[in-house]
């Protein structure tokens, strides 16, 4: 619709302007030109011409007399009564024109100064609107190089509060004073008070940021401009700088207002020294310092930006005076998961009486996107069952599909395979279930996914732990490697299944002694830095070649002690491993509860 009307409005400047060139030029211009071919001179220098033979043509008109000499120059005079005059102009050899200045007829005058014209700038207009058409949103690059595509979303279309943005309350109420500052800009000017200009959202994908910036601007009631940074380094080359010098041109006419920069991370990485780095992103940045230094703390402009890896920014933005102020949105907690659910269940049809808790404890990990999804998820599961509201099966099944990937129908296990994957499923809970401080199973299942994994194991923490004593982390790497050691006991060989456990008990043993301390023989030394904290985290070694040897054979070791432990526990519960294992063999699935009574002998 905006585009169709901004195209139309660009064809008509474009008619008017061209309009008036031609009457310009029709008018003054192309008279001046003819006059300027012709010289005036006085009538004496025009017989001082005539005596010396000098004119080549003469043409007597009403009102002037027009000549012009051997060189072909034209010249004016006026007429003056003079009845020796033709005598003169015959004695001097001249010849009498009949036209000087050849004039053409005035219709194809007319036609060709005035129609043809017109004629071609219509068509000129109506090529370029059918090619602006076809282009879309494109706008018209072509006129419009540079224009920052910033989308203004005003007040009434962002709709989002606060209250649409489920948990994530320590991120709301750091941005509540935001938004008080832009309802009430003058409280703040009166104390001296500065707003930070810019105010950094960090945390993982999908916790909700770009959801937040928007609720500041609806709670705030002031216009949204939203950027991706990557938008900023596309296409045209040295178009970032321009399109960010445009973004905040529209946004100072717009204050108070909010500006979204999603992925500023594209835009704001670390400048280093390197010859032939990338000067687009480089140019980018500097202009979008030099715009932020540039407007002072209480124009009504608050920029927020949004990135997942915060350590990559350069130093220059997060400096005091642009984006000073960081805001974590972490992934929810229990609670937090929960009201997300609620939130996005609200607007799908659900059967009264659904533990939103239960599923909110499943789902543990899960990002609001990835919880919104699974909301989805179970909708689309009860259409497809042919019922008209889902309930909390279709939500617990979604959590696997989303977590784990669909169920594989055709995926067939052979007998053998199946008991193994079996007993190995059985292994990880019996070992996890004995040890005190390790989370109770929720759900295992044996029904390969097309994620690859053969079964699944749905661990449910009760609590949310922020702490991870030695002990437990102990528990978890036996656990992982308690799998293989129920393969080990029941068929006497292992398999490949234990390749992903493998790689979690190992990290979690590098970890314990490079990052946590928890080794005797290195104590609370750092031997590992960690970047990208929110994106997994990579990790790099930060010690000698020696050190790393050390620690190689520390890991091993830890996970040794692990695996033997979990083998003892295994060994002393081995009537238990059979029998459970066999009640998953048959059933494919166990839950929670089967399991604990099956353990506790009831
Ligand atoms: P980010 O910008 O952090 O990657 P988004 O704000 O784009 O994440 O969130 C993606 C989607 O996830 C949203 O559209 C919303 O449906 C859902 N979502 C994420 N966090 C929440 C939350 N806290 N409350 C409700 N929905 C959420
Ligand atoms: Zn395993």
């Amino acid at each position: 619709m905006q585009e169709g009307k901004n195209r139309k409005r660009f064809i008509f400047r474009f008619y008017v302007i061209m309009l008036a060139c031609i009457i310009v030029f029709n008018l003054f211009i192309i008279p001046s030109i003819e006059e300027a071919r012709i010289r005036e001179v006085g009538y004496n220098q025009f017989i001082s011409m005539t005596v010396s033979g000098e004119i080549e043509q003469v043409e007597i008109q009403d009102n002037r007399i027009l000549f012009t000499d051997h060189n072909g120059n034209i010249y004016e005079t006026g007429i003056i009564n003079d009845p020796l005059l033709v005598e003169r102009l015959v004695a001097s050899g001249a010849n009498f024109a009949g036209e000087i200045i050849k004039e053409t007829s005035p219709i194809l005058s007319f036609l060709l100064t005035w129609v043809l014209p017109i004629v071609v700038f219509f068509f000129i207009g109506r090529l370029i609107s059918k090619q602006m058409a076809k282009r879309g949103d494109a706008n018209s690059m072509m006129f419009n190089m540079g224009k920052s595509n910033a989308k203004v979303y005003v007040k009434s279309e962002t709709g989002i509060k606060f209250d649409d943005v489920a948990g994530e309350d320590e991120a709301k109420e750091s941005l509540a004073e935001i938004v008080d500052y832009l309802h009430n800009p003058k409280k703040y000017e009166e104390i001296g008070a500065k707003m930070p200009k810019g105010v950094l959202l960090v945390g993982p994908p999908g916790t909700g940021k770009t959801m937040l910036a928007k609720a500041v601007a609806g709670e705030a009631n002031v216009p949204f401009f939203s950027m991706s940074g990557s938008e900023f380094v596309e296409m045209f080359v040295g178009m970032g700088a321009s399109k960010v010098r445009d973004l905040f041109k529209q946004a100072k006419e717009k204050a108070p207002c909010i500006v979204f920069i999603d992925e500023i991370d594209a835009i704001g990485k670390k400048r280093d020294g390197h010859i032939g780095g990338n000067d687009e992103r480089e140019q980018t940045l500097n202009q979008l310092l030099t715009e932020m230094d540039g407007f002072e703390g209480n124009t009504g402009v608050v920029i927020l930006a949004a990135t997942n890896r915060p350590e990559s920014l350069d130093p220059a933005l997060t400096r005091p005076g642009r984006f000073d102020r960081r805001v974590p949105v972490e992934l929810p907690d229990l609670k937090g998961r929960e009201e997300i659910i609620k939130v996005h269940a609200q607007k799908i049809k659900t059967e009264p009486g659904i533990d939103y808790t239960k599923i909110a404890r499943m789902a543990s990990g899960a990002s609001g996107a990835e919880l919104a999804n699974i909301v989805n998820e179970a909708a689309l599961r009860a259409i497809r069952q042919g019922r008209k509201r889902a309930n909390q099966a279709d939500m617990e099944e979604s959590i696997e599909v989303v977590i784990a990937g669909y169920q594989k129908k055709n995926a067939i296990l052979t007998d053998r395979e199946k008991m193994i994957v079996a007993y190995h499923e059985i292994g990880h809970a019996l070992v996890a279930a004995t040890q005190a401080n390790s989370a109770p199973v929720q759900k295992i299942t044996i029904v390969p996914r097309t994620s690859g994994a053969l079964g699944y194991t749905m661990q449910v923490e009760e609590d949310n732990h922020y702490l991870l004593s030695k002990e437990d982390l102990q528990n978890k790497i036996a656990t992982y490697t308690g799998g293989r050691v129920a393969e080990e006991l029941a068929v006497g060989s292992v398999s490949t299944g234990a390749s992903n456990d493998i790689e979690q008990a190992t990290k979690l043993a590098r970890a314990m002694i490079t990052r946590f301390g928890m080794s005797d023989e290195f104590g609370m030394v750092a031997l590992e830095t960690v970047s990208n904290q929110y994106l997994g985290g990579d990790y790099s070694l930060a010690c000698s070649t020696e050190t790393q040897s050390q620690i190689d054979e520390l890991v091993v070791k830890v996970v040794k002690e692990q695996y033997e432990k979990a083998k003892r526990i295994l060994t002393d519960n081995k009537a238990k491993l059979h029998e459970l294992a066999k009640f998953l063999y048959e059933r494919e699935t166990i839950t929670g509860e089967e399991f604990m009574q099956i353990f506790n002998g009831e």
